[in-house]
């Protein structure tokens, strides 16, 4: 029951999405590319496997963060966080979330272990919003966890249940951005790009020349500047992609992550 409730739900969000996209995509298109391209029916299995698995890879290790959380962090200052007014605690925990996020990105290009996990996101040569959801399940889990361990330690995520309301909402408004950052639309917002991630700033993390390993920041652009990893331009990425190779079936893009390539 549960299965056909999660499949269901999927399935309209996925409907809501690509109403949303598709549309868009096609008036206002940065490149010229199919909107049936190559990738897109892996992509979409690739929505329905995490959508239905992440919550249940991401329950064990965010349990035994909360228990950890109990034990080490001061009571005090997790009911002084948990007294804060909602608003402030959203834009805290959006912040915080986004700097976690943030490095757990980073770490996912800068080791080569994590890269053969991240690499599968990276590897199309062409980019719309679909390939938001072409991940490896144990990347994201990385990732969503580096994202969460800033709510839980300072208080802002708590085991209790008003608590647990704002790693939903933050998740929320991160997972629909991130459609939005990977759409293939040609918009420049002036100076909103400097304050919130927009197509043009992710498209140059997709880009394979040598201003690669940028733009890490899921939300917040500014997190790039601070830590270094802004690139910004005018232009445009020549080509996305990877240098290595990626399998073209799900199954094996799947189990090479654990395979060590030279
Ligand atoms: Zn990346
Ligand atoms: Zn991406």
């Amino acid at each position: 029951m549960g299965f056909f409730y999660d499949v269901t739900r999927l399935a309209i969000w996925l409907g809501a999405l690509a109403a949303l996209f598709v549309p868009l995509e096609y008036f206002f298109a940065e490149r010229r590319q199919p909107i049936w391209r190559r990738e897109a029916l892996n992509d979409l299995v690739y929505y329905f496997l995490n959508g239905l698995i992440l919550s249940v890879l991401l329950a064990w290790p965010v349990a035994l963060l909360g228990a950890a959380v109990q034990h080490l962090v001061p009571g005090a200052l997790l009911r002084a966080a948990g007294d804060l007014p909602l608003w402030l605690r959203v834009i805290a925990a959006l912040v915080l979330g986004d700097i976690g996020a943030y490095w757990g990105h980073r770490w996912s290009h800068e080791l080569p272990f994590l890269w053969r996990f991240h690499s599968v996101h990276h590897s199309p040569t062409e980019v719309d919003w679909l390939t938001n959801t072409r991940a490896h399940p144990l990347d994201l889990v990385f990732t969503r966890f580096c994202g969460l361990v800033p709510l839980y330690v300072t208080g802002l995520a708590q085991a209790s249940e008003a608590g647990a309301a704002l790693p939903i909402i933050v998740n929320t408004v991160g997972i629909v951005w991130s459609f939005f950052v990977h759409a293939n639309v040609n918009w420049r917002l002036g100076w909103l790009e400097q304050i919130i991630s927009t197509p043009s700033f992710h498209r140059w993390h997709h880009t394979n020349d040598a201003m690669r390993d940028r733009n890490y920041a899921a939300i917040l652009p500014v997190l790039d500047r601070v830590f270094g990893s802004l690139h910004l331009p005018k232009t445009r990425p020549a080509e996305y992609g990877i240098d290595g190779d990626m399998p073209a079936d799900l199954p094996r893009q799947l189990t090479q992550a654990f395979v060590r390539r030279n």
